[in-house]
């Protein structure tokens, strides 16, 4: 078993690093947050004062930060890991980032005398529970094939994305596409709606039709008729405004950068965007379903609760 240091425990560090614990591994975990330590100390991690004290004597150091400019810091410096963890240490970035930044990372630490593989991840906090998270691994084949005996206690899908960046371009293109469906089913569910149509019988034509996706089956906005969306509880998050309106947008700047037209990604963008504007961030990404209707009409969506 090893012992492995883990950057960031926040909703995904604390139960990823809690499955690494109970695989048997001594895990290390620093964060900035006593709150997060404390959560993360409740699952048996062992939570050091500093991050020199997480890296030190560790096999493998794992990171899982808010945003890209979080992970270059941690990475880049004196007191950052390409200084202070051990030489021969596997490096391995969860964060979702731009590509560019995981490019960075991956240049950065070869120089620095480091393997690191990009490993963004896909399920959210109730996979990181689980332990059924996908892992998208990018990097040199010997780096990744070391890296899956690490997330293999914390993943329920390891899927080889390629050379550098890999990992995270995919993980940035299905996030778009996802976002791109709830659009389309924000507006197919109201419109449904508005032409008299009952939302569960619309519901059962669309599963098993050519309008079938992952948010129509898991998130349908409309309340009782699917047991694991957001409408049903006033869109309090499963996935949230925020963290939606992050990744569509690291899709969008990549497509910028790639020359890629984005016109549905840019519009569900500027809805996510609207929604944090207004204040709205931390519920669910869902809740851009309001904007198809007159304000104050979305059911199962009441402000004041
Ligand atoms: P979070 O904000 O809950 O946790 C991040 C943690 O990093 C926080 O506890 C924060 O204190 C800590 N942190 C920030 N800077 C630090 C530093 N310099 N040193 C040590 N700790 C530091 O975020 P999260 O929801 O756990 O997400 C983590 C990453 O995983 C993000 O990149 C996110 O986009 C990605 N992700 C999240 C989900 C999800 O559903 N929450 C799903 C897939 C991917």
């Amino acid at each position: 078993m090893a012992t492995i240091a883990w950057i960031g425990l926040g909703h995904m560090g604390t139960p990823m690093s809690a499955h690494l614990v109970a695989a048997g591994h001594t895990v290390k975990g620093f964060d900035l947050s006593e709150h997060a330590c404390a959560e993360a100390a409740q699952q048996g991690v062992t939570i050091a004062a500093t991050m020199a004290d997480a890296v030190r004597g560790a096999e493998a150091v794992f990171t899982s930060l808010p945003m890209p400019e979080h992970v270059r810091a941690v990475y880049d410096g004196d007191g950052g890991v390409w200084a202070l963890a051990d030489h021969g240490a596997l490096l391995l970035d969860t964060s979702t980032v731009d590509v560019e930044t995981s490019r960075w990372c991956h240049e950065g630490s070869k120089r620095a005398g480091f393997a690191f593989v990009d490993a963004p991840i896909s399920g959210g906090t109730v996979g990181a529970e689980a332990g059924t998270l996908t892992f998208m691994l990018g990097g040199e084949d010997a780096h990744v094939a070391r890296a899956e005996a690490y997330v293999a206690a914390m993943a329920g899908s390891t899927i080889r994305c390629g050379g550098a960046g890999n990992g995270i371009a995919a993980k940035l293109v299905n996030n778009m596409m996802l976002m791109i469906d709830v659009l389309a089913v924000a507006e197919g569910s109201q419109l449904a709606a508005r032409l008299g149509l009952d939302a569960k019988t619309f519901w059962d034509v669309a599963n098993v039709s050519s309008a079938a996706s992952w948010p129509q089956q898991k998130w349908y906005p409309v309340p009782g008729v699917v047991a694991s969306a957001a409408a049903n509880h006033n869109f309090d998050a499963s996935f949230s405004g925020t963290l939606a309106k992050k990744d569509v947008s690291l899709a969008v700047q990549a497509g910028e950068a790639a020359g890629v037209q984005l016109p549905a990604a840019a519009l569900v963008l500027s809805q996510l965007a609207r929604l944090v504007d207004e204040g709205l961030g931390e519920k669910d990404c869902t809740l851009i379903t309001k904007y198809t209707v007159p304000e104050g009409q979305l059911a199962g969506y009441d402000p004041q609760r």
